[in-house]
């Protein structure tokens, strides 16, 4: 179960939060402000766990055992109260939380990084089932909340994706301004625009950081125990999301280090042999898989810049990745041909996620990265 010492790379926002504890002026609701898959369910979980301890430690770590980690350890504890976007589980029952409760707490433990659309497939929604966080369950809420601490030093509230309050957040205004004592609200968005600006104004913020390369992979080896491998492969193509970089490892269809060897062979050394063989190869992976390999190459071709140009640069990456971009900067590629190498590849994605033909692409990005070497431009696709 979540952990500070497995929040990586929000240091910043774990120490804001940290902070607040510790001047005794805890606010009364606080918003953790994050892009999908940087964390930010996480983090309150963890925090609240923190809270709840009976016996933490300064800087952010639980006992683990008390008797309030233990149940926080499995989202049981009776003062722990989650809200999330929820949907019937049967015909004629309505989306509450308290329905979906039991998959949320499996959800959360085997994705603590999930989307909102990774736990609407969790839970069998159909496609135009949203999520939603109902006026009733904002009653509820208020109900819940309003009873007597049982027993803990702290009653908490995690609302999950305020964003699906809508405008029925104005039911809970009164009691986010003036809850109950010891009472702390964890509201856990992606973005501000579609959180009402009355529930904005009477909350704390905590803005999580993109997610660097690094904390992807070891947020992947240790939270989802993949292998360091594979985890430092998707993790180059995540964009700092752990949603993403786990849906990339399940659509994972070859190894992208042997694939990109044989392309670049097949390119660096003119040969158009292997470069038909590769574009015959490619054309019969996913779109999905296609994109994913071209992003990593874009990765790898600029850690080899990275290698080339800063002193004493350490990449983020696995041995045999490692030691293919020591060989490639070896080439000292100039950093114009590096960039216009790498707009290629941008614009081949673009056009695959058009749903061009992958051979067309894949063979005019193969002879424009030709071109590109030799100092001669090809015309667009
Ligand atoms: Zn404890």
């Amino acid at each position: 179960m979540m952990q500070w010492s497995t929040i990586y790379g929000q240091d910043k926002a774990k120490q804001g939060l940290l902070n607040y504890h510790q001047s005794e002026h805890l606010p009364h609701a606080i918003l953790i402000l994050g892009k999908e898959g940087s964390g930010g369910l996480a983090l309150a979980l963890a925090f609240a766990r923190y809270l709840l301890c009976e016996q933490k430690h300064a800087d952010g770590t639980i006992c683990g055992i008390c008797a309030a980690c233990l149940k926080t350890k499995n989202l049981v504890h009776p003062d722990l109260h989650l809200t999330f976007p929820s949907v019937p589980m049967k015909p004629g029952e309505k989306a509450m939380s308290k329905n979906n409760l039991a998959d949320f707490r499996k959800f959360v433990q085997e994705h603590p990084y999930g989307s909102v659309f990774d736990w609407l497939q969790f839970v069998g929604a159909t496609s135009n089932q949203k999520g939603n966080i109902s006026a009733e369950e904002c009653r509820q809420m208020i109900e819940t909340l309003g009873l007597k601490a049982s027993e803990g030093a702290y009653k908490i509230q995690i609302i999950w994706r305020p964003e699906y309050l809508g405008k029925e957040g104005n039911i809970l205004l009164k009691l986010i301004e003036e809850p109950p004592d010891n009472t702390v609200f964890l509201l856990v968005a992606e973005s501000t625009d579609a959180v009402l600006d009355t529930i904005l104004s009477r909350t704390q913020q905590i803005r999580l950081q993109p997610l660097s390369i690094e904390a992807v992979q070891s947020i992947l080896t240790i939270n989802y125990k993949v292998s360091d491998r594979e985890a430092a492969q998707v993790a180059q193509i995540a964009e700092g999301n752990v949603s993403h970089a786990l849906t990339a490892l399940h659509q994972n269809e070859s190894d992208l280090l042997e694939t990109l060897k044989q392309w670049f062979n097949g390119v660096f050394t003119y040969n158009g042999l292997l470069i038909g063989k590769w574009v015959e190869q490619m054309d019969k992976t996913s779109k999905v898989q296609q994109k994913n390999f071209l992003m990593f190459a874009q990765q790898l071709l600029s850690q080899a810049m990275r290698i080339q140009f800063i002193p004493n640069y350490q990449a983020p990456l696995p041995q045999d990745e490692l030691q293919f971009v020591q060989r490639l900067s070896t080439r000292n590629f100039s950093a114009e041909t590096v960039r216009r190498m790498d707009e290629e590849m941008s614009k081949a994605i673009y056009h695959l996620e058009r749903n061009a033909n992958a051979k067309i692409v894949l063979l005019h990005l193969s002879v424009a990265l030709q071109y590109i070497l030799k100092g001669t431009e090809l015309k667009a696709l």
